[in-house]
């Protein structure tokens, strides 16, 4: 669902894309639609990725969303590094080791404890809404 104009596009979109070519990746941006739908991710034909913002759910907390991965193959690797993504660094170098853990090596600074906690407050009206 288009954030700026609202339009939902048809999932079947995801078939034709991988009809014409097996190997793409496709990401939904499932921020918008998360909002206003709930979600059912076996309508969807498989994604590779599916990203949403919990915000966009529960009203609270801002910066904390979900990146659902596929399969977490060894091809995808950050581009750099930062804070806590490392085990090593070589600052003469530049030489760096990443962290081997999938999530630990694209986590991009501290992560938000407090909002991360306050999302089962969440979690918990969904469910008492039958929504979860
Ligand atoms: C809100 C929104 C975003 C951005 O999400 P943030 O958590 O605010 O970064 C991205 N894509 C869509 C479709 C959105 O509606």
């Amino acid at each position: 669902m288009s954030n700026f104009s609202g339009k939902k596009y048809d999932s079947n979109i995801i078939l034709n894309l991988k009809n014409i070519n097996p190997n793409i990746l496709i990401c939904i941006d499932l921020a918008s639609l998360c909002s206003t739908s709930p979600i059912n991710l076996s309508n969807l034909h498989n994604p590779d990725f599916v990203a949403l913002s919990f915000y966009k759910i529960f009203g609270y907390p801002t910066g904390i969303g979900a990146l659902l991965i596929r399969k977490a193959g060894k091809k995808f690797n950050p581009t750099g590094f930062f804070g806590g993504s490392v085990d090593f660094y070589n600052v003469e170098t530049g030489e760096y080791i990443l962290k081997e853990n999938f999530e630990q090596k694209f986590e991009i600074g501290t992560p938000n404890y407090h909002g991360i906690d306050l999302l089962r407050y969440g979690f918990k009206d969904l469910k008492r809404f039958g929504l979860f």
